[in-house]
């Protein structure tokens, strides 16, 4: 079949299956998985493993065991964790390709103009906590493998698709999970799409690399009036807060502009942000303890190794030079930046899809933050591993959340049309 037909076909296929595509959005939509702590999980993965049933997948329950849910999901309250895999066998087993999406939505939070799990549709958009991030991308994927059955297509690879929870605690129990079991790694996915909001016009390529930790000052709490007996974790507390201002923050790699279309442009250069400073409660005492937290996004031309030497030479020098200065490190979380190439077949068959229905290729772009994307990368060992979905970013964990019903639609045509490149049409 001549790609022109294709196209064609799976434009009308989506077109078709419109009302039905926004009738399971709302379903979708309405059940609250608010994480933390991870509410209704069941009840929608369950609705979604009904889809991919009636789509004629092979459904596969893989829930976190019990005895592993304090590691894996720390702010769980102990509820379950599972993630749903639908497998669409072809003509042939491989090449296949997994798109995953996580189900599991931020706190609805204040501010909104409509119910939050109320799915309403106003101006060709439903609005609900977690439309835009992301159940619209596990829409997406669902209704793309839907429309190619629709438009009889048949593809010579396997399809897979996938939603998983906790992304918005980390993703240890959800993704992490998936990878760690072997569901997803380089010897058996040839190609995944990570479905995030990333804008149904962009193609992202990676995300920045994290370093999550607090600096514990230790001295000695004595009387304000008489401060020579003590040791004041506050002023140890400024020399550190100024050193790191003096001598990191200046730094040229933290001035260093990337080159790479890290999305908002704000973001695109190493930042170090001081989350929270915690130190002495009485006017009159001198604190014997204090500790700042701080939460450091690193660009893809730097590592997270390079940022702690970068560190640890200010601590040690505080340490050589300030009487009396002790200090703990604690690491919450660290992972190093993510970035695929831009020219395996992944990326060209999205560009081209994109091109084909939005009139224009797809831009790139990486995320500011962290994404699933990072467990399949880099433990998966996956390189052809790229993020795609229809929601806006913008919108995200904001009040008023919201999908356009149009960008759905465009989004699962290109995931259809991808698809069929990658993975081949008999005819
Ligand atoms: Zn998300």
């Amino acid at each position: 079949m001549d790609r022109e037909l294709l196209k064609k076909r799976i434009d009308a296929a989506v077109e078709e299956l419109g009302d039905e595509l926004v009738e399971f959005a709302q379903g979708f939509f309405r059940i609250p998985t608010q994480n933390p702590p991870g509410n209704n999980y069941w009840e929608c993965v369950r609705y979604v493993g009904r889809m991919m049933e009636k789509l004629g997948m092979r459904v596969e329950y893989v829930e976190v065991p019990e005895d592993r849910l304090a590691e894996l999901a720390p702010h769980g309250e102990g509820l379950p964790r599972i993630s749903v895999i639908g497998t669409y066998p072809g003509a042939e087993a491989r090449p296949n390709i997994h798109f995953t999406g996580h189900y599991d939505v931020v706190p609805e939070g204040d501010g909104w103009s409509y119910p939050p799990y109320g799915a309403e549709i106003h101006d060709g958009k439903i609005y609900a906590r977690g439309s835009s991030d992301q159940k619209s991308g596990v829409v997406s994927e669902l209704f793309a493998l839907y429309a190619l059955q629709k438009a009889g297509i048949k593809l010579r690879g396997t399809y897979i698709a996938s939603t998983t929870p906790d992304e918005e605690t980390g993703g240890q129990a959800g993704v992490g999970y998936l990878v760690e079991q072997g569901y997803l790694n380089r010897e058996n996915t040839d190609y995944c799409v990570v479905t995030e909001c990333l804008n149904v016009d962009n193609i992202c390529i990676g995300h920045r690399g994290t370093l999550w930790f607090e600096i514990q000052l230790t001295g000695r709490q004595c009387h304000g009036a008489m401060p020579a007996e003590g040791i004041n974790a506050a002023e140890h507390m400024r020399l550190l807060l100024n050193a790191i201002d003096e001598k990191i923050q200046t730094l040229p790699e933290m001035n260093r502009v990337s080159e790479l279309p890290i999305d908002p442009p704000t973001s695109r250069r190493t930042t170090l942000a001081n989350t929270y400073v915690h130190v002495g409660e009485k006017v009159n005492t001198v604190p014997g303890f204090a500790r700042v937290g701080f939460d450091w996004r690193i660009t893809p031309e730097y590592t997270v190794e390079w940022a702690k030497e970068k560190l640890f030479g200010v601590l040690e020098e505080l340490k050589a030079t300030v009487p009396d200065f002790k200090y703990e490190y604690v690491e919450f979380g660290r992972m190093d930046p993510t970035l695929v190439p831009k020219d395996t077949p992944v990326v060209k068959a999205f560009q081209q899809a994109g091109k084909d229905y939005l009139g224009e290729v797809p831009e790139f772009s990486l995320s500011p933050g962290m994404d699933d994307q990072r467990y399949i990368v880099h433990q998966g060992g996956l390189e052809q591993c790229i993020v795609y979905g229809p929601g806006p970013l913008y919108i995200a964990h904001k009040a008023d959340e919201f999908v356009p019903i149009e960008d759905m639609k465009t989004s699962a045509k290109i995931m259809a049309l991808a698809a069929c490149d990658l993975l081949g049409v008999v005819e």
